[in-house]
């Protein structure tokens, strides 16, 4: 477990941003954290260092759910936030994005455990990159990397720097 400690929005974005330079297709990132905590603040980091242009606005997917942008690979950046049954989750067609060729970032994944089985993630999801977030004062924010079943990478994502 790695951890990372970042005093304003700005710090968090160049965190995302050394992330981003290390993933590659295929990967995915579950960010945890409450409302406010910097999920989307992080995801623009990640997208930015992944290869995105500096001017392609990266907007939260609280309405739209799922934003698409093409980086060095493409990247979704998906928020199941307003998603309450696991029926709405099913009928997203977040299976098929999340084993495409593609980054996938998904803000909210707690919605992605269902009842019946509270030990494991839908779509039979096992290898990702989790990230929990936690707030430290007003603008502290504390993050907490758990690689998942990555030993199979070629290059290790962390230490990040
Ligand atoms: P989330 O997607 O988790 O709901 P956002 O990234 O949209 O959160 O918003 C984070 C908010 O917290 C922004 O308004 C940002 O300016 C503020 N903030 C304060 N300190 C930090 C920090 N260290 N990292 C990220 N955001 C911070
Ligand atoms: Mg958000």
């Amino acid at each position: 477990m790695i951890k990372s400690i970042t005093n304003n929005a700005d710090e968090t974005l160049q965190l995302g941003k050394s992330l981003g330079s290390k993933l590659i297709a295929g990967d995915l990132v579950l960010l945890f954290g409450d409302l406010g905590a910097g999920k989307t603040c992080l995801t623009q980091g990640i997208c930015l260092g992944a290869g995105l242009d500096k001017s392609t606005y990266i907007r939260s997917p609280t309405f739209t759910l799922i934003n698409e942008y093409q980086g060095v690979v493409p990247i979704f950046h998906i928020d199941l936030y307003r998603l309450e049954t696991e029926e709405e989750i099913m009928n997203l067609g977040l299976e098929e994005i999340i084993y495409s060729k593609a980054i996938t970032i998904i803000e909210w994944p707690e919605k992605l455990i269902s009842n019946k089985k509270p030990n494991e993630f839908m779509f039979g999801i096992e290898e990702r990159i989790e990230i929990h977030i936690s707030s430290k004062g007003e603008n502290g924010r504390e993050f907490t990397f758990s690689p998942v079943l990555l030993s199979s990478r070629k290059h290790p994502i962390f230490p990040l720097h």
